[in-house]
């Protein structure tokens, strides 16, 4: 079979591609390893849950992608510290409603797979993976493990931190491990999340409560050292519950585990490049940061929209979308925002793990002085929130003015008192 572009990966990021390509009337193949569709959410939330940009949102509601009703949780601000000092962020301070939305995996993949199902161009291949790629007359041919020939002008490994697209086309990569496993549960708290993200640097790694839609549960990600994340799995509900607590000195109250757990473990990886030839990498398949910011996905849906982006232009002008000059475009306008957000990250992690007293200092007199710098503050929002740097179209905010009106995935209701009761 022929196709414009065969996608491999239909994860989050891979479906999206998928999408977008599809809504503009290309031809796709979306290989996916997984044997069935993601079911419909149930009342439980899924395990894993994603902080989505208010960019990342844009770009499935530009796609027409519908996430389940009250299921994203607004995060309206941030709260960041260590021991003393409190580094408080607002939306409403860089006039955006929210810096983002937490929402369970699950639901985003079932929603993207739904309005994949009335877009005719995009054919999903479920149950099957890459084995080997030949290049022949201007054209990639994947052969599948199932013996299937697939042909078309471009290849998109979207298959994740461990791409067989990554490897079949030689493209190398530099990883390398946290030592750290991310614990993630669900919990509800005795007191209120107010719609803000709290996340406190700890001597083994960071601890973030993101807020649910529910007001009292919270999605928690504890990144922490082998040892400790292995003692903190093997305590029954009860005894994960107090520690939870205890780490957070009480500022949210008591916590009660709700949710199922697992842990992961946390390691980064680079890809060198982000294409090959008629090669092109997006998500984890080309760069895995550490999650204490919440940008995977995101990064990942930049890459997507990004691609779609170049490769619909392209097509536009009867250009190649396999060639290295289309292919180069993408990457030029992708590599560099990948890697600062990397750099920043891992900084962020060693810094804040450095046991040695001056460090630790410095750390302390950092937080005291960014909360006392709006100008700040501010930038990290809007990095936080994805709404700076070199944008694809359908990650932007519309215009003032424009008809085009921004619709929040759920009624939002009033925040309350923005001050908890011990300052932070
Ligand atoms: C604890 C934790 C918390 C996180 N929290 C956040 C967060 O809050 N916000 C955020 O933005 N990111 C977060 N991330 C990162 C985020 O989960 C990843 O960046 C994201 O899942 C990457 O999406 P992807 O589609 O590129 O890859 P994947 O999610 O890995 O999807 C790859 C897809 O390809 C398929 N596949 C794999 N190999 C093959 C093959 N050979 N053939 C066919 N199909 C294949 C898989 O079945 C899958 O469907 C977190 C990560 C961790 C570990």
């Amino acid at each position: 079979m022929k196709y414009d572009v065969i996608i491999v990966g239909g994860g989050i990021v891979g479906a999206t591609l998928g999408l977008a390509l599809g809504s503009d009337g290309m031809h796709v193949a979306m290989i996916e390893r997984r044997r069935e569709r993601t079911p419909p959410p149930s009342e439980r939330l899924g395990l894993r849950v994603s902080a989505l940009t208010q960019a990342s949102m844009r770009i499935l509601t530009s796609l027409g992608v519908r996430l389940p009703p009250d299921r994203a949780g607004p995060i309206r601000g941030m709260r960041v510290w260590e021991n003393r000092h409190p580094v408080r962020f607002d939306s409403a301070s860089i006039g955006e409603a929210a810096l983002g939305y937490v929402i369970d995996n699950e639901s985003v993949q079932w929603a993207l797979e739904d309005r994949l199902e009335g877009i005719e161009g995009v054919e999903t291949i479920r149950g099957e993976a890459p084995q080997s790629l030949v290049l022949d007359k201007g054209q990639a041919i994947l052969r599948l493990t199932g013996g299937e020939r697939l042909r078309a002008r471009l290849v998109v490994g979207a298959d994740g931190a461990d791409s067989a697209v990554r490897q079949i086309a030689g493209i190398e990569h530099r990883s390398g491990d946290y030592h750290q496993r991310a614990l993630v549960t669900e919990v509800r708290s005795e007191l209120p999340h107010r719609r803000i993200a709290w996340q406190r640097f700890l001597p083994n790694g960071p601890l973030a409560f993101l807020p649910l839609a529910d007001e009292s549960a919270s999605s928690i990600v504890w990144s922490t050292s082998l040892d400790h994340a292995e003692t903190l799995c093997a305590l029954d509900d009860e005894a994960l519950g107090e520690h939870l607590a205890q780490a957070f000195d009480h500022i949210l109250g008591k916590v009660e585990v709700t949710g199922k757990r697992a842990s992961f473990p946390l390691r980064h990886l680079h890809a060198r490049s982000l294409i090959g030839e008629r090669i092109a990498l997006v998500g984890d398949a080309a760069k895995v940061v550490h999650p204490l910011a919440g940008q995977g996905v995101n990064l990942g849906l930049l890459d997507a929209a990004t691609l779609a982006q170049t490769l619909i232009r392209a097509r536009k002008k009867t250009q190649d979308p396999g060639s290295t000059a289309v292919l180069r475009r993408y990457e030029r306008r992708r590599r560099g925002h990948n890697l600062a957000m990397q750099l920043t990250l891992d900084g962020f992690h060693h810094l804040f793990t450095h046991p040695a007293a001056p460090i630790r200092a410095l750390r302390e007199a950092g937080l005291f002085l960014a909360e006392r710098l709006p100008p700040f503050k501010a930038c990290t929002m809007r990095l936080a929130s994805g709404i700076v740097g070199d944008l694809p179209p359908s990650a932007r905010k519309p215009a003032s003015g424009s008809d085009e009106k921004e619709r929040p995935p759920q009624s939002e209701s009033d925040i309350g008192n923005e001050t908890s009761p011990d300052g932070i």
